[in-house]
């Protein structure tokens, strides 16, 4: 069909459905085939069932959005609830989502094998054996939440609240535990994110005061991506859309991905460098661009922190801008083209015409890096920090097609209720060594654990699988079954996991289908609330039924997060004396637990500008709006934020600081809930920073220490790490010059477009796509080793090995190697996901582990028929047992990228085998510990942290103190 025609189509079906008083839908296609079903219809919704085909038999449906929840993109599905059976028969993409516009990936509709998952856990259990034996109870929801109330009332009692520790994979939610967390008074929130972005969000963070990049990339004149965007980046799908729209309207696709991924096959410029040379390669187009003078000389001067640069580091000049750009090139002129070729492997004219084409996009820069190479090196968040130069010095920043700070295009609403910043400081998320790392150091909980620095009472796990997702493993099963160390482990997870065999309790969750949350992303700029809600509830209701807990809609006795925590906070303070039950209690209904109802209908109501007169306007309610359109749009085209003129109202009086910084006593921003409020020192008349003079005026800036972009860290530079103050280039761990000649880099962190973690291995369609991870390796290497694609190959690492097959292809550069981290599932028992764990055994004399494959998956008889249709029986490899903990010295940040030896397997090698001592681990993880520069010997102010750094519930300000052995932060403390 021609592109005039499929117009012709478009536009003659929207007449037609307009013409009905619907709302019409075009589609990703052109085609108006490929639209939705109006909104008007998703009452009664009538599709013929395929099966019955030729008749021409009617199917009735309701059909009720939700959220995705098989990565962090949330983007919005519908449910099509089959009104005869009372069954959802399928999900699709709910076109009323401003972020996914109707658009999933193939997990997204996967959610309807999750829900009928024939292995899916759906009571509570309790484990009868010892730990990781395997033997399990059914028990009841009411003892699981006596016990555990119990015991976290006596440890917050007792005083022993760092005891206590909730540890997230994939949050998908904006704040609620967080906030039940601070409910209790505890510091005990442990996340994943030092195994997955930090060290991107550190360098942005130390940019531009926030830690994610939101591109515009369809309006963007060059895309910049380093990463398999395409495929499975950060917000994958709703990202990849808009990059596909900017490139089918002409922008130039820029791909730095060692690896030929499928995003590198789309680019304009592929460049496939040495891992952990890219900073490298930024420098020298960065260089480039000011050689050259192509760089944006007046938002530099207005906008970089250049004064205090030369106030700071260079005296000896005049703090004029035209002596800063003189010593920038200076800075900066080592890095030329055969610098970055030589590091990178890459042909120097190549990165010449990549330098070319960024200096063409003027401010329709837009850039993404989020895991690959930062997440790879040590030194990786310099990777974000040079990426981000490059729209630093393009003034490609929240202007059209550029990168906007993310809290700009999120959206953050005011919760009914906010509890207090808890009154200690967790040495066991936050140690000491760490100080301006991004996250928690989550992934050294095992070792931080056996250094006898702490134990815990209760450890939740959730969605968070650390035996199999982390580097290490076998520390964490070491840790999980010593019960000194771990007193009673909680794992809240809808699907068996490896983790949860190491559990007391196993507590079944929703899946996507069957929770509440929301949740806000910057996919674009825009600001958007997404609302992920139980469907079956939902539609019950629509017929008049009152569902009063997820309970009674969803299968077993599978429940809901929200109520899960508000429940248990309730019983942890049943009298309300140790001031929890004040932030669990209903408004509506005082003496009565506080309702999911009651929670979202408060915040939909009050703290979400424009949602009730929108429902207002269609006769709902702000919560009944939620229910039946899934997701709200705020804002759009957000803008330079930045540029916003500071109303003298918001400024006390006009005193400022050398650099400009203006200060006021009481902040109220224009925009509530747009600008974040920086959490800058307050001046010590109380006074905080609201804003930053440029040329005169009063501008928003941006919430640096500086109000400005910060080309230097002055942060970095006060606590010790002066030498990688500005962009820089740090040799990465595995650079060649740190590995031995007959070691090569393994890329263990890309994903595959079909599976994520540990969720998704329950979805049998995404299951039969993509199951097992072979080693990519170049035919040259392959040669030199003596194999081909499906013979055995042993990878050697620092603590162990594992033995996998080869695949040979050209997509990877000869040196390198590659294997996806998404695969490898394993149980030592019956219990697991038959579709994708393999049955090993796992062998253990003192600090040596094995673990070898007594059986691959295979057909088996089960609620679906399906399952009798398993044809595979390979389902990979777990490679991270056998990495080591490379906790990078500032972002903290697992630095992923191993140097390995790569052979043709020994005789008595299996596949799948995996060999480990972690007496091993301790050593590596000693001798990175002794990289770091830790708070205690280089913080400036004798603080832990600066405090305006990100943190994840922050502690009370004056917990930030180092503790001295009379300081009352030595220890915790609580009003009671
Ligand atoms: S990108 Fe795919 S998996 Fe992620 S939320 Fe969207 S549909 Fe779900």
């Amino acid at each position: 069909m021609t592109l005039e025609k499929s117009k012709h189509r478009v536009s003659a079906a929207r007449e037609e459905t307009e013409a009905r008083g619907e709302t019409f839908y075009p589609g990703a296609s052109r085609i108006h085939l490929a639209a939705y079903p109006p909104k008007e219809r998703w009452d009664d919704w009538v599709e013929l069932d395929p099966q019955a085909w030729p008749q021409r038999k009617e199917r009735h449906y309701t059909l009720v959005p939700t959220t995705c929840f098989n990565c962090e993109s949330a983007c919005g599905l519908l449910a099509y609830i089959d009104k005869a059976t009372g069954e959802v028969q399928k999900f699709e993409g709910n076109p009323e989502h401003p972020g996914s516009r109707g658009r999933n990936c193939a997990k997204g509709p996967a959610t309807l094998n999750q829900i009928t998952d024939p292995d899916r856990i759906l009571y509570p259990l309790k484990r009868v054996g010892k730990r990781g034996e395997g033997k399990w109870a059914q028990t009841s929801w009411d003892e699981v939440l006596d016990e555990l109330a119990g015991r976290i009332r006596n440890a917050i009692v007792e005083d022993r609240r760092q005891e206590i520790m909730y540890h997230v994979g994939r949050p998908g939610e904006d704040g609620f535990t967080e906030r039940i967390l601070a409910a209790w008074g505890i510091d005990g929130h442990n996340s994943h994110t030092n195994i997955c972005s930090s060290s991107s969000r550190e360098g942005y963070q130390l940019w531009m005061g926030l830690d994610r990049p939101s591109p515009d990339h369809a309006n963007a004149k060059v895309i910049f991506l380093i990463s398999a965007h395409l495929e499975s980046g950060h917000y994958f799908n709703p990202h990849a859309q808009r990059v596909i729209e900017g490139k089918t309207n002409g922008a130039k696709l820029i791909v730095f991905d060692t690896r030929l991924s499928n995003t590198a096959t789309h680019a304009d410029h592929w460049v496939s460098p040495i891992p952990g040379s890219e900073a490298a390669i930024l420098l020298a187009i960065a260089n480039y661009l000011i050689q050259n003078n192509l760089y944006n000389r007046e938002f530099v001067r207005r906008w970089w922190n250049w004064e205090e640069y030369l106030s700071m580091e260079h005296r000896e000049v005049d703090p004029t801008f035209e002596n800063f750009e003189q010593l920038l090139k200076e800075l900066y002129q080592s890095y030329s083209f055969e610098f970055a070729g030589k590091e990178s492997g890459v042909d120097p004219s190549m990165l010449e015409e990549v330098a070319k084409c960024v200096s063409t996009a003027g401010t329709r820069l837009s850039t993404h890096n989020w895991r690959s190479a930062s997440s790879g090196n040590s030194g990786g968040w310099q990777v974000a920090r040079c990426l981000f130069m490059l729209n630093a010095l393009m003034g490609a920043i929240a202007t059209e097609g550029s990168v906007f700070p993310n809290a700009w295009n999120k959206f953050v609403p005011k919760p009914i209720y906010t509890p207090p910043h808890p009154k200690m400081w967790n040495e066991t998320t936050w140690p000491r060594e760490y100080p301006l790392s991004m996250n928690e150091l989550s992934f050294l909980l095992p070792h931080l654990l056996k250094d006898g620095r702490a134990k815990l009472d209760v450890y939740f796990t959730r969605v968070y699988n650390p035996v199999w997702t982390n580097p290490d493993g076998f520390s964490w099963i070491e840790a999980l079954t010593n019960e000194d160390l771990v007193g009673c482990h909680v794992a809240l997870t809808p699907v068996w996991n490896e983790t949860s065999y190491f559990a007391d309790y196993i507590l079944p969750m929703g899946l996507g289908s069957e929770r509440h949350d929301i949740h806000s992303y910057e996919t674009h700029d825009s600001q958007w609330l997404g609302f992920r809600q139980p469907v079956m509830k939902a539609a019950r209701e629509r017929l008049g039924e009152e569902i009063c807990d997820t309970r009674e809609v969803n299968p077993g006795e599978v429940w809901e997060e929200n109520e899960f925590w508000l429940e248990l906070s309730w019983r942890i303070d049943p009298d309300g004396q140790l001031g929890i039950r004040q932030y669990v209690e209903s408004r509506k209904n005082p003496g009565e637990r506080l309702s999911v109802d009651e929670y979202y209908e408060w915040i939909f109501e009050n703290s979400v500008p424009g949602l009730p007169q929108k429902a207002a306007a269609e006769g709902l309610k702000p919560l009944e709006y939620m229910r039946r359109y899934g997701a709200f749009e705020i804002a759009t085209k957000v803008g330079a934020l930045y540029e916003e003129t500071i109303p003298p109202e918001e400024i006390e009086d006009g005193r400022q600081d050398q650099f400009g910084r203006v200060y006021t006593a009481t902040p109220k921003p224009a925009s509530p809930n747009i600008v974040p409020l920086p959490t800058i020192d307050p001046d010590p008349e109380g006074r905080r920073f609201v804003g930053v003079n440029i040329d005169g005026t009063l501008k928003r800036g941006f919430p640096t220490p500086s109000g400005r972009l910060e080309f230097f860290s002055r942060t970095l530079a006060d606590w010790g790490w002066q030498e990688v103050a500005i962009p820089t280039y740090i040799r990465s761990h595995v650079h060649p010059e740190n590995m031995a000649a007959d070691q090569s880099v393994l890329i263990s962190t890309f994903r595959l477009a079909m599976q994520i973690h540990t969720r998704s291995s329950n979805a049998k369609w995404l299951n039969e796509i993509a199951h097992t991870n072979p080693l990519w390796i170049h035919p040259s290497f392959a040669k030199r080793i003596g194999v081909g694609t499906g013979d055995l190959v042993r990878v050697e690492t620092e603590i162990g090995y594992f033995v996998v097959h080869a695949w040979v292809t050209e997509g990877i550069r000869p040196e390198v190697v590659a294997c996806s981290h998404h695969m490898g599932r394993w149980k030592t028992h019956e219990q697991g996901a038959r579709q994708m764990m393999a049955t090993v055994k796992l062998d253990h004399q003192n600090t040596k582990w094995g673990l070898q494959r007594e059986k691959g998956v295979e057909a088996y008889q089960s609620s679906d028929p399906d399952t009798l249709r398993i044809w595979w029986s390979d389902v990979g490899v777990h490679q991270n047992l056998t990495f080591p903990v490379h906790p990078d010295p500032v972002s903290g940040m697992h630095c992923w990228h191993q140097a390995v030896r790569v052979n043709k397997a020994e005789a008595e090698d299996k596949y799948g085998d995996i060999s480990v001592d972690t007496n091993k681990s301790r050593a590596v993880y000693q001798k990175w510990l002794a990289m770091t520069r830790p708070a205690d010997t280089h913080s400036p102010d004798g603080t832990r942290r600066p405090y305006w750094m990100l943190r994840p519930l922050k502690p009370a300000r004056e917990f930030y103190r180092l503790a001295g052995e009379n300081d009352p932060a030595a220890s915790s403390s609580r009003d009671f």
